[in-house]
């Protein structure tokens, strides 16, 4: 069993990282290792063993890139409150 180097911070967005075991205070005043803003009471992301931390959307758009990340913000919108089904692509 590999051991998770990752912790997430934040309210969850019920994704797998989103485990009560890995969950941190929010680093506020920090600044997010993408875009640079700081983190506040408000904000939800994840934080790497590397110390690299970042928001949940900045880390979709570094995963997935920009036009892909602004399409899955589009449909959570859409089915906000709904289910989605596992995409199972690996
Ligand atoms: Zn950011």
């Amino acid at each position: 069993m590999s051991r998770s180097e990752s912790r997430w911070f934040g309210k969850s967005w019920h994704a797998p990282v989103n485990h009560p075991d890995y969950e941190i205070p929010i680093p506020q005043g920090e600044e997010c290792s993408y875009c640079g803003i700081p983190f506040n009471s408000e904000s939800q992301g994840v934080k790497f063993s590397s110390d690299d931390q970042f928001h949940e959307n900045c880390l979709s758009v570094l995963i997935v890139g920009p036009e892909v990340a602004a399409f899955i913000e589009r449909c959570r919108s859409a089915e906000a409150g709904e289910e989605q089904q596992e995409a199972g692509h690996g």
